[in-house]
């Protein structure tokens, strides 16, 4: 069972908006079908709690969140179909090419323009459509993955319509690398030599929480409105959104020298009992979870042993009382997303990203 605490989503929204200076618009990235947590109604909710800029990856996730938003009741006629959500903002940050220009526009999406070719494009339309196009234009200041690399032609953006100028931070969760603040300088060098009025997006999560220098006029937070610590150090201040519990499907009495799973990896030492937990890596429970992983039945810790396989995995409940359909929480009030990811050697985006389709999910704390 996955459940979803949309109640918690909202609330870690609007902390991070509180967070900002004021003016500075909070976003939302929800790529990844919302780091998995589900597009539609994670965009819903956040709608209702007045966040108006959404961020996909690719031009078929932003249909699917156009798709959403059209389906929302407008406030006070609730059941009627809306299409009163036109005043949100959907953004493509892997650029215009998805789907051809004409069906990228009309779903009403918004492209980030990387390199000089995006722009050549994205302007070419602009002209064939004679309309100033919309577009966002991503400078990159450091980090080597996407964005312009130098100042592009200025009488192609003179036929667009820039809304926002952005970049991306490569070390916001390390406040005091030194890359922050090149990044942040570099940002401001680049922005200002383009000379064009524009509005600007520097920060992801981690960003917000280096302090209004780096907020300018819109944050987009991703992680920490889905409850993962956007600092790599210190208590987390967003609210855990997901609770990740499966059934006990079996308890069986080992004795010693007997071995679990495949390869017969882990041996028995002493009479244990040992419980068999539905879930496995196809629902993104990692084979590295097993070297220190560890669920919670009963609020009692039982640590997995032998290998993670695809469907299943098996814990040691000497030490709880544990019967076959109890609930064995992996991700919950005992344990964090990010604790999960640091047993398994990896980060919380890559446990919820990775969590599948398998389990049975229920959208909680919905706003009426
Ligand atoms: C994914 C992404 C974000 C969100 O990052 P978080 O660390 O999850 O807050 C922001 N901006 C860009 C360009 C991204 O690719």
């Amino acid at each position: 069972m996955l459940e979803i605490h949309l109640d918690r989503l909202r609330w870690n929204y609007l902390s991070l908006q509180k967070r900002l200076k004021k003016g500075t618009d909070c976003a939302a990235v929800v790529k990844a079908d919302a780091y998995g947590l589900g597009a539609a109604p994670v965009v819903t909710e956040l709608y209702k709690a007045n966040c108006r800029h959404f961020y996909v990856a690719h031009a078929s996730e932003g249909i699917v969140v156009r798709d959403a938003l059209n389906s929302l009741a407008p406030h006070g006629e609730k059941g009627k179909p809306g299409g009163k959500s036109g005043d949100a903002q959907i953004y493509v940050l892997h650029g215009p090419r998805g789907v051809p220009a004409e069906e990228f526009s009309q779903a009403g999406l918004i492209p980030v323009l990387n390199t000089p070719q995006d722009i050549e494009h994205w302007a070419g339309f602009a002209r064939k459509t004679e309309k100033r196009q919309p577009a966002l234009l991503h400078f990159d200041t450091g980090m080597n993955r996407l964005g312009l690399a130098a100042l592009p032609d200025k009488t192609m953006l003179q036929q667009l319509d820039i809304r926002y100028v952005m970049s991306h931070l490569a070390c916001a969760d390390e406040p005091d690398h030194p890359k922050n603040g090149e990044q942040l300088n570099a940002f401001k060098r680049l922005t200002a030599a383009l000379g064009l009025p524009c509005r600007l997006s520097l920060a992801n999560s981690a960003g917000i929480f280096l302090g209004a220098d780096y907020h300018f006029d819109q944050a987009r937070p991703g992680c920490a409105l889905y409850g993962i610590n956007p600092a790599t150090t210190g208590q987390n201040p967003m609210q855990g959104v997901v609770t990740l519990k499966t059934r006990v499907l079996q308890t069986r009495d080992a004795g010693k020298g007997e071995t679990v799973g495949y390869g017969a990896s882990y041996k028995v030492s002493i009479p244990s009992k040992l419980a068999t937990i539905s879930a496995g890596y196809a629902d993104g429970i990692l084979r590295s979870f097993a070297k220190s992983g560890a669920v919670f039945i009963h609020g009692q810790r039982c640590p997995v042993v032998g290998r993670v396989s695809m469907d299943l995995l098996v814990v040691d409940v000497t030490k709880t009382v544990c019967s076959v359909n109890d609930w064995a929480e992996i991700v919950g009030e005992h344990q964090s997303v990010d604790a999960v990811a640091a047993a398994a050697g990896t980060i919380g985006y890559e446990i919820l990203t990775a969590l599948g389709h398998r389990y049975k999910r229920a959208y909680l704390g919905q706003e009426e």
